[in-house]
């Protein structure tokens, strides 16, 4: 962007993150509206409090069907979706470890082998019962429970850009604590940092320049806790139910659809940088940036955004560098 061009930014605290929006023109009235569609978003979906319509069906779990709006059905309906991929690391039903773990809240810690063993029978996500026609969700057994965590902010962010869109503004930008929507090209482009593991200052690796699409990053190092020496992190295999454990340090999604990044970048923490570059492969518009614990940097492609490496202590690799 251009020294001379005007940029208004409006902050909230939302969902449990700082919320950033920038327009180009000053709209005070607008960015209220923006924060309250995204608070009316997380009265629905949130998991993080005792009502909401998500929690809803939780707390009807092995009982009854319940009616939901379209919002969150279509959401879970993608959610779903995501999970039955095969061999994938995306799990709406996650919901009772990630309660037993409470990374990132107070009181996380390792829970007993017999809790996770006990746990991870009420996590099949074949169990979450769709019915279309009457725009309900069952879950099959007691215990069960939905966690959109994973996919809730980048759906949120993809209404944000919709909204924006509709109200007439053609360049701006939504950040909603790690997922980045943007509108349009100002000029030079939306620069966006690449956050630096585990850095307690907003250091940054590198940054993307993009136009018209979102950014989504997931990183072991955005919630975990530390006991014996090991980090456990919020991002928990579904096949385990351990935090995933692998060369990953985080995974950055460019997409046109905030949600499809935050899908993603699950999927990608999944399979680790081979077989994920070679996911990709099949979706070219689906782009990663793999940063690993041994500092390197790998873009599966980059066709449409430019990365700037910045911290020398990293090494940019890839089948486009
Ligand atoms: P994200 O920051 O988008 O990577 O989402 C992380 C959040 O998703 C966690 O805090 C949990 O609420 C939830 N979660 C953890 N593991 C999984 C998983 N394997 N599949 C789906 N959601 C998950
Ligand atoms: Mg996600």
């Amino acid at each position: 962007m251009s020294d001379t061009t005007r940029v208004y930014s409006y902050s909230a605290v939302l969902m449990g993150s700082p919320i950033l929006l920038k327009l180009f023109s000053h709209d005070e009235a607008l960015a209220s509206r923006v924060f309250r569609l995204i608070k009316q978003y997380e009265d629905l979906l949130t998991v993080n409090r005792a009502q909401s319509q998500v929690m809803d069906i939780n707390h009807a779990a092995g009982l009854r069907a319940v009616v939901v709006s379209s919002p969150v059905y279509s959401l879970i309906k993608c959610a779903k979706a995501a999970s039955m991929l095969p061999d994938s690391a995306f799990n709406l039903a996650i919901g009772p470890l990630v309660k037993r773990w409470r990374i990132g809240f107070r009181g996380d810690t390792v829970p007993p082998v017999e809790d996770i063993v006990r746990l991870l029978a009420l996590t099949d996500p074949r169990q979450v019962v769709l019915n279309d026609a009457e725009q309900s969700v069952f879950l099959t057994k007691a215990g069960m429970e939905i966690d959109l965590g994973a996919i809730a902010k980048g759906y949120i962010a993809d209404r944000v850009r919709d909204y924006l869109r509709k109200e007439g503004v053609v360049q701006g930008l939504i950040n909603l604590g790690g997922n980045v929507q943007t509108l349009g090209t100002p000029e030079g482009g939306w620069s966006i940092g690449l956050k630096k593991p585990f850095s307690t200052s907003a250091s940054m690796i590198g940054t993307l320049e993009i136009a018209n699409k979102s950014v989504v990053t997931s990183g072991v190092y955005e919630r975990f806790f530390e006991h014996n020496g090991q980090i456990y992190h919020h991002i928990l295999d579904p096949r385990t139910g351990y935090p995933l454990n692998n060369e990953l340090d985080s995974v950055t999604i460019v997409s046109e659809n905030s949600i499809d990044g935050d899908i993603w970048t699950t999927l990608m923490y999944g399979m680790g940088v081979e077989k994920g570059c070679a996911a990709l492969r099949a979706r070219p518009d689906i782009e990663a940036i793999f940063v690993t614990k041994a500092k390197e940097v790998v873009l599966s492609s980059n066709h449409h955004y430019r990365f700037t490496l910045l911290d020398k202590d990293y090494r940019l690799t890839g089948s486009t560098v």
